[in-house]
């Protein structure tokens, strides 16, 4: 014991807790009483601002009209040609000043920048930075190359580390975007833009650094981080705080060798010797589990609070930051998903695509992940539009990198349809990433890592990021949280953290790799309590590790179904223009793919199948799935600008490339031939019974006092002329009523319109909320209600409602006569007119109340249903007030049901007695003008005797594919017969298409082109049940082959027979929900 004094002359007190961890915050900051007396006065060994000698700034404001399209080209010129123009002394650059405005939001300003080391700063090691604030996002341009070096965007990041210069000059341009990260939002970021805001540049500075200084500021930030954020009982915690405050003590702002002494106190006390090396990783105690695996990213929103075109360059900003700093730090790793992202980078800068970005890509730090198109909505799109995204995503990444990703990327997205671990697998991918479910407002979501088996049975490896976001700044507390956070840790330890700024916030920082370093030697240091972190592990390790510790994922819980998400159900509804637009493009390119892979097929050589312009069709379409721009949760600009004029561009040229194939039909069949309309969708012959045919099947209408009734032989429907509403459906025959307008809250029948008061906590486009189903007005000022049609093959009743002075419903009821080519029963169609939609949040439906009575409704998703509950049972079952459907929504019980058939929209509920159809939204942020105008809406009711069958199927898919295409009589048979389906009702003939590497198209999308004629065929199973049918052809058939969705992966070779002389057999076998492409090789 020597050394241990015998007396005490100098007592010590135990410090107060509170008060030695409220000091630590002085050290480092840059703000408060005491900054020159503590670290910050060495940040800088010297500052030069803006002084137009060292620093020298030059401005060009590129030319904006007011009122004009923000997104015209001419707002937006080539870095080439700018760069160019004033090489050329073309350009009217003018000096500029601190504090100068920039704008309006949307332009563009150049600046040109000129730097000047002072030559006393010459011999200095340290590297110098450039800091850049003008509160707007821009980014460093080498005038030599062209290449893209670093952005900026506003005060999220504002360095640019200038490489050693000899002479001590620097020249290089920025090009700068007028708005901020998330946009120009007035007052709040989701509210719809200022288009009048200004950007002021704030900070212009060459500064020369003190790395030591600015080394000391991580390493302490991070030890006072865990000095407050580890939990009172542990060691480290208190350590970490006794340790801070003696660096305090230590510290001497009159002595800068003192910020030496203390970092390597700090390394000795509590970091081991790696803190400041990517070493750390792999050399630190390697045998401790993480906990944490650290992921960068910079989601990107492809269009939001800013156009797709300011898109364009929030990309080459952000990625261009990362693959500089990817040099800096070896052990970065960084995710990007979204082929069309990819894309349009190729396009505007093809250089720095292939010469900085493939090889990092190659070199294993930049990683392309997600394989579909874009990070898609899952709940609107149709499922031949999932398929695609895949199809286009997952051949893009193999065309430009070599390889497609295994992992569906989607962690924004307002829920998730059952179908896409389904879609997934046939797409070369097994596993899934989101977060967004922690968004959920009622239930939370109870796993971080677990199967998410979709409608047929397929599981996806699916995890959740723990700490609820996918921005995560790598802060401490983010570590920490990634780890307490986890829910599934009795399967697996770890959680994913994903780190880094997102929308042109440029991923991650310097500061956030540094950080990280500092965490994880903390942990190696001082054990567990401070979660290990790794970086410098790819994604896929990460998944593959689950898969070794789980015993390849069976122990892990499963969830089964879609994964609904707790929130955002206005999104259903809420710009409903985009969602029809999409409804018929989906529709429309069918048709040309239908049409064009048949001609393509008859007549060989004489007409090409137009595979380039189909592509950029589907592009486009893929493209306007954006999760916030299907949704409508955009500003207007994306609607007005883009989006809308794409969609209908889209549709106007699938018209065009149709004429074209029916013109060619035409002259095959001679021009003089009688034409014959040929319908686009190929159905198994009906088996049903025609004997009620027999029956009147003429259309009347009667009237009354008080009702117009309308009959055809089958259904008998009255329409209250007072109330203006259905108030009974029955049916002729078994004297079934369909109707319940005596229970329930609606007494008054169908057809009724309602409005909903629509005010949301927040999030006006996204959210409808719970306590707005209680809060309702009926429609029911009546202005006009009369026979609109009568005749033998339909009669209708239209009435007009008026919802305020200006605003008026228009609705017509109608039946048509039975026909005997109709193989299901009648429906009544109903068009349905809002006249100048004009309302301040309220939300507009349309209600049916029906005599049926089952604890689940079913509704239509992509290739298939979903079943939901329409009691509210739990708290699970009451989030689901409002949820998706496509085509059509189904309420049965065993003897009977009804469907409501639409051909537009999207948001739908069935509670009770009652089914009820979503209209229309007024939601007034971030687009002001959403949903307002005039919206033709067409639906129909469809009772049914017998549960849900596939009658409605056919009838739903007839209600929306409505276009005939005439061809010449002597034609009709030879395309109808082409190809047909036979067999199970429950096989639904999707899609036809040609093989996409058949050599003879030239499709840009190709991969290894194949000498051969191909048919691909997309059948699915409807209802949940096993099917057997055929696809018979009267080609001569070479092979056929089940394939998977990407067209490269053969399961299996089906064996054709032939039947007969006319046709070949390809046997189809489906298990419940399966979604089948089958490829037909057929002679040239
Ligand atoms: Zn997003």
């Amino acid at each position: 014991m020597s050394g241990y004094g015998e007396r005490n002359y100098d007592p010590q007190f135990r410090p107060v807790r509170g008060i030695y961890a409220s000091r630590l915050q002085q050290f480092i900051d840059r703000g408060g009483d005491f900054p020159d007396l503590n670290l910050p006065k060495f940040y800088d060994v010297e500052r030069i601002s803006l002084d137009q000698k060292h620093v020298k700034i030059w401005w060009h404001q590129i030319e904006f009209k007011h009122g004009s399209s923000p997104v015209s080209p001419d707002k937006r010129p080539s870095w080439k040609e700018v760069i160019e123009q004033d090489q050329k002394g073309k350009l009217d650059f003018k000096e500029a000043r601190k504090s100068q405005p920039f704008g309006p939001s949307w332009s563009t300003t150049w600046f040109k920048v000129e730097l000047t080391v002072p030559s006393k700063w010459l011999n200095s090691r340290e590297q110098l930075i450039f800091e850049w604030n003008c509160n707007n996002e821009g980014v460093v341009i080498d005038p030599e190359t062209l290449l893209p070096i670093t952005a900026f965007s506003g005060g999220e990041r504002s360095e640019y580390l200038l490489p050693p210069s000899k002479n001590g000059k620097y020249f290089f341009y920025i090009e700068a975007g007028n708005n901020g990260m998330f946009g120009c939002g007035q007052g709040s970021t989701i509210n719809p833009p200022d288009d009048n805001r200004y950007f002021h540049l704030d900070k212009a500075d060459l500064v020369l650094p003190d790395w030591e200084a600015r080394g000391l500021r991580i390493d302490y930030w991070m030890l006072t981080d865990a000095s407050r954020e580890l939990p009172d009982d542990s060691w480290q915690k208190q350590r970490a705080r006794q340790i801070a405050n003696e660096v305090m003590d230590m510290f001497d702002y009159n002595d800068r060798s003192s910020v030496i002494a203390c970092r390597k106190f700090i390394q000795k006390e509590y970091f081991d010797e790696f803190s400041d090396s990517s070493d750390v990783y792999s050399k630190g105690d390697v045998n401790q589990l993480s906990s944490v695996y650290g992921m960068g990213n910079c989601h990107i929103d492809t269009a939001w609070l800013w156009p797709f075109a300011e898109t364009r360059r929030k990309i080459v900003r952000s990625w261009a930051s990362q693959c500089t700093l990817m040099d800096e730090f070896p052990e970065y790793q960084f995710v990007a998903s979204q082929g069309q992202q990819f894309k349009w980078l190729l396009e505007d800068h093809p250089e720095f695509f292939k010469n900085v970005l493939v090889p990092k890509v190659q070199q294993s730090q930049f990683f392309a992940v997600g394989g579909s198109w874009v990070e898609n909505d899952t709940n609107i799109p149709s499922g031949e539009s999932l398929a695609r995204q895949f199809f286009f995503g997952q051949r893009f990444f193999l065309h430009h990198f070599g390889s497609k990703s295994d992992i569906f990327w989607l962690p924004d997205t307002f829920g998730y349809s059952s179908q896409i671990p389904q879609i997934c697998r046939l797409s070369g991918i097994n596993k899934f990433l989101t977060q967004k479910l922690s968004w959920n407002n009622i239930n939370s979501f109870p796993h971080s890592t677990f199967n998410w088996v979709g409608l047929d049975g397929s599981q996806l490896l699916s995890h959740m990021p723990p700490g609820n976001t996918y921005t995560a700044d790598s802060h401490f507390g983010d570590v920490l949280r990634t780890a307490k956070q986890n829910k599934s840790n009795e399967f697996y330890e770890s959680g994913l953290m994903l780190y880094g700024k997102g929308d042109g916030g440029g991923g991650p920082t310097r500061e956030m790799l540094e950080k990280m370093r500092r965490i994880r030697s903390m942990s190696n240091r001082n054990g567990n309590v401070i979660p290990k972190l790794q970086v410098g592990k790819s994604i896929g390790e990460f998944y593959e590790n689950i898969l070794e510790r789980t015993d390849n994922g069976q122990n892990l819980p499963t969830w089964e179904g879609e994964l609904y998400f707790e929130f955002h159900r206005g999104t259903y509804t809420t710009q409903a223009q985009m969602k029809k637009l999409m409804r018929i493009s989906q529709i429309k390119i069918h048709d040309l793919e239908w049409l064009a892979t048949k001609a393509s097929i008859l007549y060989g050589s004489e007409y090409k199948y137009p595979v380039n312009e189909i592509n950029k069709l589907w592009e486009n379409i893929l493209l306007c799935q954006f999760h916030d721009v299907l949704p409508g949760t955009c500003i207007e600009i994306v609607y007005k600008y883009e989006a809308i004029p794409m969609l209908e561009n889209v549709v106007k040229r699938c018209e065009e490339l149709i004429d074209k194939v029916v013109s060619f039909f035409s002259k095959k069949g001679g021009m003089l031939e009688k034409s014959e309309p040929v319908k686009t969708l190929t159905w198994q012959p009906s088996s049903k019974s025609i004997s009620l045919q027999e029956k009147n099947d003429n259309a009347t209408i009667t009237e009354d006092s008080s009702f117009y009734t309308l009959g055809n032989g089958r259904l008998k429907l009255s329409i209250d002329k007072k109330k203006g509403t259905i108030s009974q459906i029955s049916d002729l025959v078994t004297d079934v009523e369909y109707l319940d307008c005596k229970n329930g809250r609606n007494q008054l029948g169908a057809n009724q319109f309602v409005l909903f008061d629509d005010k949301p906590l927040n999030w006006q486009a996204w959210d409808t909320e719970l306590y707005s189903v209680n809060q309702y007005k009926y429609i029911n000022d009546i202005e006009d209600i009369n026979v609109k049609c009568n005749d033998k093959h339909r009669c209708s009743v239209e009435i007009i409602f008026r919802i305020s002075k200006d605003c008026k419903i228009k609705t017509e009821i109608g039946l048509k006569a039975a026909s005997l080519s109709e193989s299901y029963d009648s429906l009544i169609d109903i068009s349905t007119s809002v006249i100048n939609w004009n309302l301040r949040n309220q939300f507009l439906k349309v209600e049916f109340p029906v005599n049926v009575r089952n604890e689940f409704a079913s509704y239509e998703t992509q290739f298939g249903i979903t079943r939901r509950p329409t009691h509210y049972n739990t708290s699970w079952d009451v989030a689901k007030f409002e949820v998706c459907h496509h085509k059509f929504a189904d309420y049965s019980d065993f003897s009977k049901g009804v469907s409501i058939l639409n051909n537009c929209k999207y948001g739908f509920s069935t509670h009770g007695n009652l089914m009820r159809l979503s209209l229309l939204r007024s939601a007034k942020a971030p687009d002001a003008h959403a949903d307002m105008g005039t919206h033709e809406i067409k639906y129909a009711i469809y009772p049914h005797m017998g549960s849900l069958s596939t009658d409605t199927v056919r009838a739903a898919h007839d209600f929306n594919y409505i276009y005939n295409y005439p061809v010449p009589k002597t034609l009709t048979s030879q395309i109808n017969d082409l190809l047909t389906i036979h067999g199970d009702e429950n096989i639904v003939l999707s899609n036809i298409k040609r093989g996409e590497d058949d050599a003879e198209l030239e499709s840009e999308y190709a991969l290894e082109k194949k000498h051969e004629r191909s048919i691909m065929v997309r059948v699915f199973e409807s209802l949940g049940g096993e099917a057997f049918g055929e696809l018979r052809t009267p080609l001569k058939v070479k092979e056929v082959y089940k394939i998977d969705n990407l067209e490269l992966e053969t399961f299996e070779s089906v064996r054709v027979s032939v039947e007969s002389a006319n046709f070949n057999s390809i046997p189809i076998h489906l298990k419940p929900f399966e979604i089948a492409l089958y490829k037909i090789v057929v002679d040239k």
